[in-house]
Protein backbone atom coordinates (compact mmCIF):
# COMPACT_ATOMS: atom_id res chain seq x y z
CA UNK A 1 0.00 0.00 0.00
CA UNK A 2 1.42 3.62 -0.94
CA UNK A 3 -0.46 6.28 0.86
CA UNK A 4 0.42 10.09 0.47
CA UNK A 5 -0.59 12.34 2.80
CA UNK A 6 -1.01 15.86 1.90
CA UNK A 7 -1.53 18.87 4.04
CA UNK A 8 0.22 22.02 5.51
CA UNK A 9 2.91 21.96 8.03
CA UNK A 10 1.28 20.97 11.39
CA UNK A 11 -1.43 19.40 10.13
CA UNK A 12 -0.73 16.40 11.54
CA UNK A 13 0.88 14.66 8.61
CA UNK A 14 3.10 12.66 10.93
CA UNK A 15 1.34 11.79 13.71
CA UNK A 16 -1.59 9.78 10.84
CA UNK A 17 1.61 8.40 9.21
CA UNK A 18 2.70 6.67 12.22
CA UNK A 19 -1.10 5.31 12.41
CA UNK A 20 -1.11 4.11 8.86
CA UNK A 21 2.08 2.43 9.06
CA UNK A 22 1.04 0.00 11.62
CA UNK A 23 -2.45 -0.37 10.27
CA UNK A 24 -0.84 -1.53 6.55
CA UNK A 25 2.39 -2.75 7.89
CA UNK A 26 4.18 -0.40 5.49
CA UNK A 27 7.34 1.69 6.53
CA UNK A 28 6.67 6.10 7.39
CA UNK A 29 8.97 7.84 5.00
CA UNK A 30 9.14 11.51 6.68
CA UNK A 31 11.51 13.37 3.81
CA UNK A 32 11.38 16.02 7.14
CA UNK A 33 13.15 13.33 9.14
CA UNK A 34 15.46 12.28 6.38
CA UNK A 35 16.78 15.50 5.66
CA UNK A 36 17.11 16.93 9.28
CA UNK A 37 19.13 13.58 10.02
CA UNK A 38 21.29 14.84 7.30
CA UNK A 39 20.98 18.49 8.83
CA UNK A 40 22.88 16.80 11.88
CA UNK A 41 25.53 14.95 9.97
CA UNK A 42 27.93 17.51 8.58
CA UNK A 43 29.75 14.50 6.62
CA UNK A 44 26.77 14.11 4.36
CA UNK A 45 27.13 14.60 0.75
CA UNK A 46 24.46 16.32 0.58
CA UNK A 47 24.65 18.43 4.33
CA UNK A 48 25.30 21.91 2.45
CA UNK A 49 22.34 21.23 0.13
CA UNK A 50 19.63 20.92 3.07
CA UNK A 51 20.99 24.35 5.02
CA UNK A 52 18.03 25.92 3.30
CA UNK A 53 15.92 23.99 5.83
CA UNK A 54 16.71 26.33 8.19
CA UNK A 55 14.57 29.33 6.52
CA UNK A 56 11.92 27.49 5.87
CA UNK A 57 12.18 27.39 2.32
CA UNK A 58 11.99 23.76 0.39
CA UNK A 59 14.97 21.83 -0.29
CA UNK A 60 15.51 21.27 -4.22
CA UNK A 61 13.54 18.68 -6.05
CA UNK A 62 16.57 16.81 -6.66
CA UNK A 63 18.23 16.34 -3.74
CA UNK A 64 14.53 15.36 -2.12
CA UNK A 65 14.13 12.76 -4.64
CA UNK A 66 17.29 11.25 -4.42
CA UNK A 67 16.84 11.02 -0.24
CA UNK A 68 13.87 9.30 -1.04
CA UNK A 69 14.90 6.94 -3.84
CA UNK A 70 17.57 5.93 -1.14
CA UNK A 71 15.64 5.83 1.54
CA UNK A 72 12.85 2.88 -0.19
CA UNK A 73 15.56 0.71 -0.68
CA UNK A 74 15.51 -0.11 3.31
CA UNK A 75 13.39 -3.27 4.15
CA UNK A 76 10.71 -1.55 5.89
CA UNK A 77 9.39 -0.30 3.09
CA UNK A 78 9.20 -3.75 1.25
CA UNK A 79 5.28 -4.09 1.79
CA UNK A 80 4.43 -0.16 1.17
CA UNK A 81 5.01 2.97 2.42
CA UNK A 82 3.58 6.19 3.78
CA UNK A 83 5.07 9.15 2.87
CA UNK A 84 4.89 12.53 5.04
CA UNK A 85 6.44 15.48 3.44
CA UNK A 86 6.62 13.74 0.12
CA UNK A 87 6.27 14.66 -2.55
CA UNK A 88 5.58 18.73 -2.13
CA UNK A 89 6.23 19.80 -5.92
CA UNK A 90 4.76 18.36 -9.30
CA UNK A 91 8.16 17.82 -10.15
CA UNK A 92 8.59 15.53 -7.16
CA UNK A 93 4.97 13.87 -7.58
CA UNK A 94 6.00 13.05 -10.87
CA UNK A 95 9.24 11.12 -9.84
CA UNK A 96 7.85 9.00 -7.18
CA UNK A 97 5.16 8.08 -10.19
CA UNK A 98 8.60 7.36 -11.80
CA UNK A 99 10.19 4.97 -8.49
CA UNK A 100 6.66 3.10 -7.59
CA UNK A 101 6.46 2.50 -11.57
CA UNK A 102 9.97 0.71 -11.67
CA UNK A 103 8.64 -1.53 -8.85
CA UNK A 104 4.91 -2.33 -10.75
CA UNK A 105 3.37 -0.03 -7.98
CA UNK A 106 1.90 3.34 -7.82
CA UNK A 107 0.02 5.93 -5.47
CA UNK A 108 -3.25 3.56 -4.32
CA UNK A 109 -4.38 6.94 -1.90
CA UNK A 110 -4.16 10.45 -1.13
CA UNK A 111 -4.88 11.77 2.33
CA UNK A 112 -5.45 15.47 1.98
CA UNK A 113 -5.48 16.95 5.61
CA UNK A 114 -7.10 20.40 5.19
CA UNK A 115 -6.59 22.54 8.35
CA UNK A 116 -7.48 26.15 9.51
CA UNK A 117 -4.63 28.29 9.61
CA UNK A 118 -5.71 29.10 13.34
CA UNK A 119 -5.26 25.30 14.22
CA UNK A 120 -2.10 25.61 12.37
CA UNK A 121 -0.81 28.09 14.66
CA UNK A 122 -1.63 26.96 17.76
CA UNK A 123 -0.21 23.44 17.01
CA UNK A 124 3.21 24.44 16.13
CA UNK A 125 3.90 27.24 18.36
CA UNK A 126 3.01 24.64 21.37
CA UNK A 127 4.61 21.72 19.15
CA UNK A 128 7.52 19.52 21.13
CA UNK A 129 8.70 16.55 19.86
CA UNK A 130 11.10 13.46 21.47
CA UNK A 131 14.65 13.81 19.42
CA UNK A 132 15.00 10.11 20.17
CA UNK A 133 11.68 8.40 18.42
CA UNK A 134 10.47 11.60 17.20
CA UNK A 135 6.82 11.27 18.51
CA UNK A 136 5.15 14.70 18.44
CA UNK A 137 3.29 16.38 21.93
CA UNK A 138 1.96 19.82 22.89
CA UNK A 139 2.74 21.95 25.27
CA UNK A 140 -0.50 21.84 26.75
CA UNK A 141 0.05 18.30 27.77
CA UNK A 142 2.94 19.46 30.37
CA UNK A 143 5.40 16.56 29.45
CA UNK A 144 9.18 17.59 29.53
CA UNK A 145 10.11 13.83 28.82
CA UNK A 146 9.37 11.37 26.49
CA UNK A 147 7.33 9.01 28.04
CA UNK A 148 8.63 5.94 25.85
CA UNK A 149 12.12 7.49 25.51
CA UNK A 150 12.38 9.44 28.79
CA UNK A 151 14.63 11.79 26.80
CA UNK A 152 13.87 15.54 26.99
CA UNK A 153 11.25 17.07 24.76
CA UNK A 154 12.67 19.87 21.85
CA UNK A 155 11.06 22.53 20.06
CA UNK A 156 12.13 22.09 16.44
CA UNK A 157 14.32 25.26 14.86
CA UNK A 158 11.77 25.92 12.76
CA UNK A 159 8.74 26.39 14.98
CA UNK A 160 8.70 29.75 15.38
CA UNK A 161 6.29 31.98 13.92
CA UNK A 162 8.30 33.85 11.55
CA UNK A 163 9.40 30.54 9.59
CA UNK A 164 6.06 28.78 9.99
CA UNK A 165 4.40 31.78 8.13
CA UNK A 166 6.94 30.90 5.71
CA UNK A 167 6.57 27.32 5.32
CA UNK A 168 2.24 27.95 5.22
CA UNK A 169 3.48 30.56 2.03
CA UNK A 170 5.46 27.64 0.64
CA UNK A 171 2.82 25.56 1.24
CA UNK A 172 0.34 27.17 -0.73
CA UNK A 173 2.56 28.03 -3.73
CA UNK A 174 3.78 24.69 -4.48
CA UNK A 175 1.69 22.22 -2.79
CA UNK A 176 -1.22 23.52 -3.38
CA UNK A 177 -1.56 22.30 -7.11
CA UNK A 178 -0.87 18.62 -5.85
CA UNK A 179 -4.64 18.72 -5.17
CA UNK A 180 -5.37 18.67 -8.77
CA UNK A 181 -2.43 16.75 -10.11
CA UNK A 182 -3.92 13.85 -7.63
CA UNK A 183 -7.70 14.36 -8.00
CA UNK A 184 -6.39 13.77 -12.37
CA UNK A 185 -4.92 10.68 -10.84
CA UNK A 186 -6.26 7.09 -10.10
CA UNK A 187 -5.55 7.32 -6.78
CA UNK A 188 -8.38 7.39 -4.46
CA UNK A 189 -8.52 11.09 -2.77
CA UNK A 190 -9.88 12.00 0.77
CA UNK A 191 -9.96 15.27 2.12
CA UNK A 192 -10.69 15.84 5.42
CA UNK A 193 -11.47 19.52 7.06
CA UNK A 194 -10.02 20.23 10.30
CA UNK A 195 -11.47 23.44 11.86
CA UNK A 196 -11.26 22.92 15.69
CA UNK A 197 -8.25 23.10 17.60
CA UNK A 198 -9.36 20.78 20.15
CA UNK A 199 -10.46 17.46 17.58
CA UNK A 200 -7.46 15.08 18.50
CA UNK A 201 -5.46 12.50 16.68
CA UNK A 202 -7.51 9.87 17.55
CA UNK A 203 -10.88 11.63 16.03
CA UNK A 204 -9.20 12.52 13.11
CA UNK A 205 -7.90 8.96 12.73
CA UNK A 206 -11.17 7.74 13.40
CA UNK A 207 -12.40 10.11 10.32
CA UNK A 208 -9.98 8.35 7.94
CA UNK A 209 -10.66 4.84 8.53
CA UNK A 210 -14.44 5.63 8.14
CA UNK A 211 -13.33 6.86 4.79
CA UNK A 212 -11.43 4.42 3.75
CA UNK A 213 -14.15 1.43 4.59
CA UNK A 214 -16.02 3.93 2.40
CA UNK A 215 -13.20 3.36 -0.16
CA UNK A 216 -13.28 -0.46 0.26
CA UNK A 217 -9.66 0.45 1.01
CA UNK A 218 -9.74 -1.20 4.36
P1 LIG B 1 6.74 20.74 8.12
O1 LIG B 1 5.71 19.98 7.35
O2 LIG B 1 6.33 21.03 9.51
O3 LIG B 1 7.34 21.89 7.37
P2 LIG B 1 8.68 18.65 7.67
O4 LIG B 1 9.32 17.90 8.77
O5 LIG B 1 7.81 17.89 6.71
O6 LIG B 1 7.93 19.79 8.41
O7 LIG B 1 9.77 19.41 6.81
C1 LIG B 1 10.71 20.31 7.40
C2 LIG B 1 11.48 21.02 6.31
O8 LIG B 1 12.20 20.04 5.50
C3 LIG B 1 10.64 21.78 5.29
O9 LIG B 1 10.35 23.10 5.73
C4 LIG B 1 11.55 21.77 4.06
O10 LIG B 1 12.58 22.73 4.19
C5 LIG B 1 12.21 20.41 4.13
N1 LIG B 1 11.45 19.40 3.36
C6 LIG B 1 10.76 18.32 3.87
N2 LIG B 1 10.18 17.62 2.87
C7 LIG B 1 10.51 18.24 1.71
C8 LIG B 1 10.20 18.03 0.33
N3 LIG B 1 9.43 16.99 -0.05
N4 LIG B 1 10.70 18.88 -0.58
C9 LIG B 1 11.47 19.91 -0.22
N5 LIG B 1 11.80 20.20 1.06
C10 LIG B 1 11.34 19.38 2.02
Amino acid sequence: MYIVLLGPPGSGKGTQAEVLSRVFDAGHLSTGDLLRDILENQDHPLYPKVQVIKEGRLVSDEVVNQVVEDGLKRPEFRNGAIFDGYPRTPAQAAALDRMLAARGKKVDVVIDLDVTKDVLLYRLLGRLVCPRCKRIFHERQGLAECPDCGVELVRRGDDNEETIMQRLEEYKDKTAVLQDYYRNSPAVYIRLRISDASKTAGDVQEEITDRLRQHNVI
